[in-house]
């Protein structure tokens, strides 16, 4: 699709798809990162917490077995010793209180010395319940005080931290490994998502493009996501109300300018014959102006339908109500139509109460009236009869107007179109008539505007009757609610 020649934004255009890309990707490091540096602070932790365990639990096994023993079980306490070295991987040594090795499982190197002093200055008394445990460079100690064969020594217990380090590395190693697994993964899954969200989006944009071009047909396709199937659907509802303005726009271009070339012919065509042939004779001239004049009011009229029509189109104005004679208002509509009764056999029958006030706004209320009674002539049976009624209901403080015509009626189905914009029935009357399919929706909004109750009633094959209510109010503004 060529975008090149859609107008573009002013602001800096990121792609949502990267965007949200890297915001994913961005939340995955720092979940993985923060999970795996909580996992290898917690193992080292853990670690050297077990490792004290075991190392106090060795030390005071050894300690109650050694303390208060002779040189007569020196073979046992060394094999007592050798088996915890076996299997807990120290190295242990007991020592008389001047510092020389009685007993040990590792030969004591030739920082024994140094060794010693750190582990008599922190053996904590000659108890041996009060053993310590400590840090050195590389070891973990625990040193405590037993009686060994009637004289005071230091049992020392050494772990090695290498292992403790290289158990806690291997451990961290396995950690980066999975985290830096994680991340990809989650790389390609944050592009997957972004891409999902983002697709329905360009769809959209697409389809968009096309409508642009004209093509109508372009069908706003629905997302799985409820944002997204909620824009489709007002895009399609946009197009399909884009589209019907565009139908009623060519429909009414070519309506328009076929009605405005008929008379703007008979208006040339009449007014060459006055230059020409009538210009003397007083009676044809004036015949052929009055021809004219027809033509020139015909012109005007239609000229006034189209702005009206675009007024209502482009909204409602504000309403300018006051309170009218409603009665007389009506009588002054109807002679309007006198001269239907005249030239076309039209019979209206008139019904309506004397001397009723209400308020709205007039010249509004007229467009209502006029393009009822309009559509009431316009689809009214063979007999041409059109029935129009004014009604006092004092009791519900209303003025019911309604008028009714012996037409074919409207079905239930098309009942509920009738006021929409642009709708025109597909059956044909049973007079050719020229509409626009404004005429009710002009009718609705307005009323809709001024809130009062209007609707149709129809039985088909009978006729319509479509009416208003009015409020009623008294005659003089200053008692009427404005
Ligand atoms: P128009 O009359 O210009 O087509 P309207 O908005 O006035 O447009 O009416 C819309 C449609 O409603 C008409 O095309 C017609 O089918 C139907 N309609 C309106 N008034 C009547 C009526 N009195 N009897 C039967 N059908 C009617």
């Amino acid at each position: 699709m060529n975008r090149d020649k859609l107008p573009k934004s002013p602001l800096r255009i990121r792609s949502l798809q990267v965007l949200l890309w890297r915001y994913f990707a961005l939340l995955a490091i720092l979940i993985v990162v923060a999970v795996a540096l909580v996992c290898a602070g917690i193992l080292s932790n853990a670690y050297s917490v077990q490792s004290r365990e075991r190392i106090t639990a060795v030390g005071t096994g050894l300690t109650m077995y050694i303390d208060g023993k002779t040189e007569h079980f020196k073979g046992l306490i060394t094999g007592e010793m050798n088996e915890s070295a076996f299997t807990d991987g120290v190295d242990v040594f007991l020592c008389a209180a001047d510092g020389e090795p009685l007993i040990y499982t590792t030969e004591p190197g030739e920082d024994w010395e140094s060794t010693f002093g750190e582990l008599s200055a922190m053996a904590d008394g000659w108890s041996p319940l009060r053993a310590t445990v400590y840090r050195s460079e590389s070891m973990l100690n625990y040193v405590s005080c037993v009686t060994f064969d009637f004289g005071q020594c230091y049992l020392l217990v050494r772990y090695p931290m290498y292992i403790l380090t290289e158990s806690v590395n291997s451990m961290q190693l396995y950690i980066l490994i999975i985290a830096i697994v994680a991340i990809i993964v989650s790389f390609v899954i944050a592009y997957m998502l972004a891409q999902r969200i983002s697709r329905p989006i360009r769809n959209l944009s697409d389809t968009a493009t096309r409508m642009a071009k004209g093509d109508y047909s372009a069908q706003f396709a629905s997302a799985e996501f409820e944002e997204i199937a909620m824009l489709s659907d007002s895009l399609n509802y946009a197009r399909d109300e884009i589209k019907k303005s565009d139908d009623f726009q060519k429909e009414l271009l070519a309506n328009v300018s076929h009605d405005l070339r008929t008379p703007l012919t008979m208006i040339k065509a009449y007014a060459s014959m006055v230059q020409e042939i009538s210009g003397n004779d007083p009676q044809k001239r004036n015949k052929h102006l009055q021809v004219i004049i027809d033509e020139a009011d015909r012109l005007t009229g239609l000229v006034n339908d189209i702005l009206n029509a675009s007024k209502v189109s482009a909204g409602l104005s504000e309403l300018n109500k006051k309170v009218f004679n409603l009665t007389e208002f009506l009588y002054g509509i109807m002679n309007k139509f006198d001269y239907l009764q005249e030239t076309s056999g039209y019979k209206f029958f008139i019904d309506i109460d004397p001397d009723m006030y209400t308020l709205a706004d007039e010249e509004k209320i007229y467009q209502v009236l006029y393009n009822l009674i309009s559509n009431a002539v316009n689809y009214t049976g063979a007999d041409k009869c059109v029935y129009v009624s004014l009604k006092d209901c004092p009791e519900q403080g209303r003025i019911k107007f309604a008028v009714r015509d012996t037409g074919k009626g409207i079905s239930e189905e098309e009942r509920e179109h009738i006021w929409d914009r642009y709708y025109r029935s597909k059956d044909a009357h049973a007079r050719p008539v020229k509409g626009t399919g404004l005429g009710l929706n002009i009718v609705k909004i307005i009323l809709q505007a001024h809130n009062f109750d209007f609707g149709v009633q129809s039985e088909e094959g009978k006729g319509s009757t479509f009416y208003v209510d009015f409020p009623e109010v008294s005659s003089t503004p200053a008692d009427s609610p404005v």
